[in-house]
Parts: structure tokens; C-alpha cells; sequence
């Protein structure tokens, strides 16, 4: 009996978890450094119609590390959602969304799409936070696309639905991102005041696998019948541009068309300023 207990207490202090959660800790003070002293930025992903035009972008965050290198929001953001400093990162990447918009007129960068936090979005500030970052900046609101999860709507299905029309009437556009991989229950999408959905790349990337193949075309068949717009994202081959094309998707992102690039590089990509109007 005291042999077993001994072992499984043991089992508690296995020194591979004591160094997951010092590694953890370091990233996460780590990371806290990183938003004071300014090593994040907004490397910006455009979005292309059937044409290759650039219709809009999303702003995904990056954080150059000082000996890491590039650390990918797929590591860091799970790790700050865990804490406060989601907030303070959604609200620094909100600011420089609305900063980009500014520079950019609409004819050159439509608009813009930001990834939205479920905890970020549960803040009972969450919408004055969008709305006094949209005013101060003085961009049409329109411009601005929220894209949420499907988790930010388990928990409380109704005090999502009641956020999301008070962000509808500041005027944002709403997105369902990754829309597929969560608990996407059809009935929830009827009552959502939203404005278009993102097919995961996952979906995308596994088109020659026939159940993924359907998967995409019953999305795109959902948002036409809600008259939602659809985007493909990690659309990187012209036999995926091809079948989501044949399906009714109009509007695409993925290396093929373009990388995530940085403010400058994505000026550079987009039509030359017209200084006449
Ligand atoms: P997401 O919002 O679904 O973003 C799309 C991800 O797919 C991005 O990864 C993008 O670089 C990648 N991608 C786009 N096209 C292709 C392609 O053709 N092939 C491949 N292999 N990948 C492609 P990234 O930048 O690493 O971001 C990962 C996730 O981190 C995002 O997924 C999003 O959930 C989260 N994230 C990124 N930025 C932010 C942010 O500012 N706030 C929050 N809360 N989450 C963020
Ligand atoms: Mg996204
Ligand atoms: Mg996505
Ligand atoms: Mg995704």
C-alpha cells in the first residue's frame, strides 16, 4: 500500500514536468517582455478573389524571440491565453490593425481580419474596446473583420449571440474562423449575426481525401444558403484553387497567392497609391 502511494507520489514530480512548466514560465515572463519592449509585430496574409486581386488580409501576430528566433502564435498564443496577457495582446494587436487600415485607403487594402481570443471576446469591455480603438482611429468599421472561433459561442451560445449584434451595430465584420474542426452545430449559425466563414486549411489541404472534399462543399454550400461569404484558407495548389473555384468559393488565402508578409512587403503588393484622388 505505502510502496504503491510512494510510487504514484513519486509520479507526481516527474522532472519532465518540472521542466515543462519552468519552460512555460520562462516563455510566459518571456512574453510579457516581449509586449514592453515591442519584439511583436503584424506580418499581414492577403486575401485574393478568383482573379488573384486582393480583396482584404489577416493580420496574424508574430514574436522574433532573442535567441529563439521566430516563435510561432501556434506555441505562444495557447500560452497567453492561459493568462491575462491574452487581453493585452488582443488589444495591442487591435491597435495595430486600426494603424495598418489608416495607412492603407480602402481602395488599396479593402480590408483587414484580426484573430479574436476567446478570452479576449468573453471581457465584459470587449466591445467598448473594439469601439473606442475603431473611433479613435477614424477607419469605416466596415474595414475591420473579427474572426472568433467556434469556441468563444460554447459556453454561453446567448451572451455571444447579444456581444456579436453589439458589435454589429459599431459595425465590424464578423468571421467564424477555422469553421469545421470545432462544434459547428447548424442550428447556432441561423442566430448568429455574422458575415462570412473561414474553411480551415486542414480541410483544404486534405481535398483529394473524399470526406474532406464533401466537408468543404457542404461549407461553401452553408454560407451560400445563409448569404454568408465563404474564404478558403491554406490554399496552396492550383488543383485546390480549382475544386474550391468549381464549388463556389470566391475568395482565397494560402501561400499559393501569398505569404504572410510584412507591413512594407504588403504595400509593395498592393496597387500603387492613387495620390490624384
Ligand atoms: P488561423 O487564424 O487559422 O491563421 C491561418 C494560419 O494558416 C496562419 O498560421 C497562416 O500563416 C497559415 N497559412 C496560411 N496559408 C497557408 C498555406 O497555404 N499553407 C500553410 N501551411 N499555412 C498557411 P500562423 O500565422 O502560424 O497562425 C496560427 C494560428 O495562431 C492562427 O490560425 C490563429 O489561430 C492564431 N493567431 C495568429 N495571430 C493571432 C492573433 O493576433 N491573435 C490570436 N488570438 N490568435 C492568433
Ligand atoms: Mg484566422
Ligand atoms: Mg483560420
Ligand atoms: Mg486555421
Amino acid at each position: 500500500q505505502a510502496k504503491t502511494q510512494g510510487r504514484s507520489r513519486v509520479c507526481c514530480y516527474q522532472p519532465s514536468m518540472q521542466i515543462e512548466v519552468e519552460r512555460r514560465l520562462a516563455l510566459e515572463s518571456d512574453l510579457r517582455r516581449a509586449i514592453e519592449d515591442d519584439r511583436l509585430s503584424l506580418h499581414y496574409q492577403p486575401q485574393v478573389d478568383a482573379y488573384g486581386v486582393i480583396v482584404g488580409a489577416e493580420a496574424l501576430l508574430r514574436w522574433e524571440h532573442e535567441t529563439r528566433g521566430s516563435v510561432s502564435p501556434a506555441e505562444f498564443i495557447p500560452l497567453a491565453e492561459e493568462s491575462n496577457l491574452i487581453v493585452e495582446l488582443g488589444e495591442w494587436v487591435l491597435r495595430e490593425a486600426c494603424r495598418c487600415l489608416q495607412a492603407l485607403d480602402a481602395e488599396r487594402l479593402p480590408r483587414l481580419s484580426i484573430n479574436i481570443s476567446p478570452r479576449h471576446f468573453g471581457e465584459s469591455d470587449f466591445v467598448t474596446c473594439i469601439e473606442r480603438a475603431v473611433g479613435s482611429s477614424g477607419i469605416a468599421p466596415e474595414r475591420l473583420f473579427l474572426e472568433l472561433t467556434e469556441g468563444v459561442l460554447i459556453d454561453h451560445l446567448q451572451g455571444a449571440v447579444d456581444k456579436m449584434r453589439e458589435l454589429k451595430r459599431i459595425g465590424v465584420g464578423l468571421a467564424i474562423d477555422d469553421f469545421g474542426v470545432g462544434y459547428s452545430s447548424l442550428s447556432y449559425l441561423r442566430r448568429l449575426p455574422l458575415d462570412e466563414l473561414k474553411i480551415d486549411r486542414s480541410f483544404v489541404q486534405e481535398l483529394d481525401d473524399p470526406n474532406d472534399a464533401a466537408i468543404v462543399q457542404t461549407i461553401i454550400a452553408i454560407s451560400q444558403h445563409l448569404a454568408l461569404d465563404v474564404v478558403a484558407e491554406g490554399v496552396e495548389t492550383d488543383d485546390q484553387l480549382a475544386f474550391l473555384s468549381a464549388n463556389g468559393c470566391e475568395r482565397f488565402q494560402g501561400f499559393f497567392f501569398h505569404r504572410p508578409l510584412t507591413f512594407s512587403a504588403l504595400a509593395r503588393v498592393l496597387p500603387a497609391p492613387n495620390y490624384m484622388t
